[in-house]
């Protein structure tokens, strides 16, 4: 089995969900006591988000990079970033180590050309929705990409580093996030991609049986 290595903390919240998956997929995959070999590098989330609030990304982008150097260093074969927002420097990280990193918006790209899904809806932060280092990724494995109104990617936004990255977990906001999803699917989306790592704290499939929900 390969050594993983995840950069997470961004926000510890969903890393926490990111271990459990990991596990819980190589206990199905190989049976037994199996369990994911991997390293985990928590970054402290508050440093992060001043970078982001701010517009340093050249700080992240080191940040990031020193972590992936060290799991490298402690025998990482490979990398993950565990938020969708950081790969915007995922470029900066994957110059500084000679391992891979997995990169979120790929791997989101072949689940949806898996699931004969060509027209989606993106939440996530402000920074994935709007900019272009996320969407790039899917529109060139030729997917559309629809993004809610700008009132809603505010709403989309502050529940992500307001609620949700604290640990909140509230029904209004989880009705807010179905209502937005609710439109998207209007405007033809097939299914919505969950590009923020804790938005499937909040909705999950079963909320919305109709739409397949992809969370990456
Ligand atoms: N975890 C989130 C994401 O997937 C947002 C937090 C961050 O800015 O990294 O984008």
């Amino acid at each position: 089995m390969k050594t993983m290595g995840l950069i997470g903390g961004m926000s510890w919240e969903s890393t926490v969900t990111y271990y459990q998956i990991i596990n819980r997929v190589i206990q199905e995959k190989l049976g037994g006591f199996h369990s994911a070999r991997c390293l985990l590098y928590s970054v402290d989330f508050h440093e992060i988000e001043a970078c982001q609030s701010s517009g340093d990304w050249e700080k992240c982008a080191a940040i990031l990079a020193e972590a992936a150097q060290r799991l490298e260093q402690a025998g990482a074969d490979f990398i993950v970033i565990c938020t969708n927002t950081m790969h915007k420097v995922a470029p900066q990280v994957q110059a500084a180590v000679s391992v891979p990193i997995l990169h979120i918006a790929e791997a989101t790209a072949q689940e949806l050309r898996k699931s004969h899904i060509h027209k989606v809806g993106l939440l996530g932060t402000i920074y994935t929705m709007e900019q272009d280092f996320y969407k790039a990724k899917l529109q060139e494995a030729g997917i559309d990409i629809l993004i809610p109104e700008k009132e809603d990617r505010h709403t989309v936004n502050h529940i992500i580093f307001q609620e949700l990255c604290l640990g909140i977990i509230a029904d209004p906001s989880k009705q807010a996030l179905l209502a937005i999803i609710d439109k998207l699917a209007k405007q033809g989306a097939q299914g919505i991609v969950l590009g923020c790592t804790e938005i499937g704290l909040l909705v999950k499939q079963q909320d919305m049986p109709f739409l397949c929900l992809i969370q990456p």
